[in-house]
């Protein structure tokens, strides 16, 4: 029960960087307004950060989760900037960014001009050894046949093999794109995933063309300007990360929500609604979040940033929560492993390399973190980041440690021909981490939301099930989930 006169309370479930960014941005925009808050961040891990997981060992930075962000999208430079840690952000090896895709056992360099696996160089296109000459013929159709976009959503998958033919598709744009959801392109909407694809076809009429223009017009109203005082050469690299690591951005932050409670710990079992009024006069706090424990926390606003799956568990009672069902979720592996670099035999002149399905490795990718990213590693080091797991081949990231070891050491020998014996593994298994958006989602989410602006006002839904899986668009989603959130009490 809320008294006359107390802060108004926000519950915030999950601290990932959705939660944290949505009670950075409550706490920063109450006190602008002269508002009065209390909030309570609520997790049941035992620290904060979510998938964000830095690990500082013997003098490598070793990223467990995600490794880096998207600079065009820019929430994340501007969060940094707020928190005051800009100085600590850091830009991909600009000598090291050449990115590869194996094709039966060998290595290919992604030709110039490739734009998330759509060519734009078409002369570079038409020299690269990853597609035969009929697929490359294949491809370059999309600039002659008619724009016949479906009404609405369509698959990602689908979409591409209309427009590019399957070959690319297999080879180059799925390794790709797959490497940021883990996912199968056929179930993959293209609205919630890449709709600049769409948008590309339907303004003119094939995807390389709308592509092209895309590019051209970047920095020309496409690509937002970049905050005053950003460092130059952060701006000319498309990743970013933190020197000492993306926990850089948890751990500012956690210190900025000093006055923030914190229940970690603690997992949240069920949402409340209160609907009795007290003398008629004022209203009980509006909810109330039920701990594992039986302890009950009353809440005047919610903000739920868990995934889908645990989202749905404390909706259902309220609300269809079909939308969030239908949301997959897919278990990958990484694998990091440290190496001498006077043993490891092989050099490397890129940022690594992706593997799609029909080679038949574990591996789905693999990044040569010590090239592409200098912070990570001494100088006499070698580091690796290997990926197991994607949708609908979810098996090897479950494998015991010594086997998935084994299975990593063997691709890592066939891929690259490495035969060095690590000096340390590092083996982070992400269960059911990586949301798959399905055809259908942004409507199936709007459906969602507009049935708990009626049965549960005050309650707001976001992170990473819902508009976009990259750091970027899980603060940008936290953020508007916190204005929205104040301008409600
Ligand atoms: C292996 C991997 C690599 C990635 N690489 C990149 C990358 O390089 N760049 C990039 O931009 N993105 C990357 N991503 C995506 C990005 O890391 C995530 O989408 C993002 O971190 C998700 O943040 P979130 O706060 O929405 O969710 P999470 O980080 O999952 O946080 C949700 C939190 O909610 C808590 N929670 C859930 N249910 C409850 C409950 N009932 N009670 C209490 N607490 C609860 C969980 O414990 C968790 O801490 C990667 C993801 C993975 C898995």
């Amino acid at each position: 029960m809320r008294r006359i006169g107390e802060a108004e309370h926000i519950v915030i479930i999950g601290g990932g960087i959705s939660g944290l960014s949505s009670a950075f941005y409550l706490q920063r925009e109450a006190e602008r307004q002269g508002k009065e808050l209390r909030l309570t961040i609520v997790d049941g891990a035992d620290s904060l950060g979510g998938k964000i997981n830095t690990l500082q060992r013997d003098g490598f930075v070793i990223e467990r989760g995600p490794d880096s962000f998207l600079s065009r999208k820019l929430p994340t430079i501007e969060l940094a900037m707020d928190l005051g840690i800009e100085d600590e952000l850091t830009a991909q090896n600009q000598s090291g960014k050449t990115a590869f895709i194996m094709k039966e056992g060998k290595l290919h360099p992604m030709p110039k001009g490739l734009v998330l696996g759509v060519p734009t160089d078409l002369e570079a296109f038409m020299a690269s050894g990853l597609v035969s000459e009929e697929g490359k013929r294949r491809a370059l159709q999309d600039l002659e046949m008619p724009g016949d976009a479906p009404e609405g959503d369509e698959s990602l998958g689908g979409f591409l093999s209309r427009r590019l033919g399957a070959e690319i598709v297999q080879h180059v744009t799925e390794p790709l794109l797959a490497g940021i959801y883990a996912g199968n392109l056929s179930k993959l909407s293209i609205q919630a995933t890449f709709p600049l694809f769409a948008e590309a076809e339907r303004q003119h009429g094939s995807l390389i063309r709308g592509t092209q223009h895309q590019q051209q017009n970047k920095g020309k109203g496409a690509q937002p300007a970049w905050p005053e005082g950003l460092r130059e050469e952060l701006k000319g690299s498309a990743f970013l990360s933190f020197k000492r690591g993306l926990s850089s951005l948890v751990d500012a932050l956690d210190k900025a929500l000093a006055g923030a409670e914190r229940r970690l710990g603690e997992t949240v079992t069920a949402l409340v609604k209160n609907d009795s009024k007290e003398d008629g006069k004022l209203a009980e706090a509006r909810y109330e979040i039920v701990l594992e424990s039986g302890e009950r926390i009353a809440a005047d606003g919610v903000i739920i940033t868990a995934q889908g799956f645990h989202a749905a568990s404390l909706l259902e009672p309220h609300v269809d929560a079909a939308a969030l069902h239908a949301v997959d979720y897919v278990t990958v592996a990484n694998v990091v492993m440290a190496f001498d670099k006077a043993t490891f035999g092989v050099d490397f002149a890129g940022s690594g390399f992706l593997v799609p399905r029909s080679e038949g490795l574990r591996i789905t990718a693999c990044t040569w973190t010590s090239t592409k990213w200098l912070h990570t590693s001494p100088d006499d080091k070698v580091l690796l980041r290997c990926y197991v797991g994607r949708s609908g081949d979810e098996e090897a990231a479950k494998l015991p440690d010594d086997e998935l070891k084994q299975a990593v050491l063997e691709d890592i020998a066939k891929s690259m021909g490495i035969t060095a014996k690590p000096i340390f593994t590092e083996i982070t298994r992400l269960p059911r981490s990586m949301p798959q958006y399905p055809v259908g989602h942004l409507d199936n989410i709007a459906g969602l939301r507009e049935s708990m602006a009626k049965e549960l006002p005050g309650v707001y839904v976001t992170g990473a099930a819902f508009g976009g899986v990259g750091l970027p668009d899980c603060i940008r989603q936290g953020k508007e989930a916190a204005f929205s959130a104040l301008s409600e009490l």
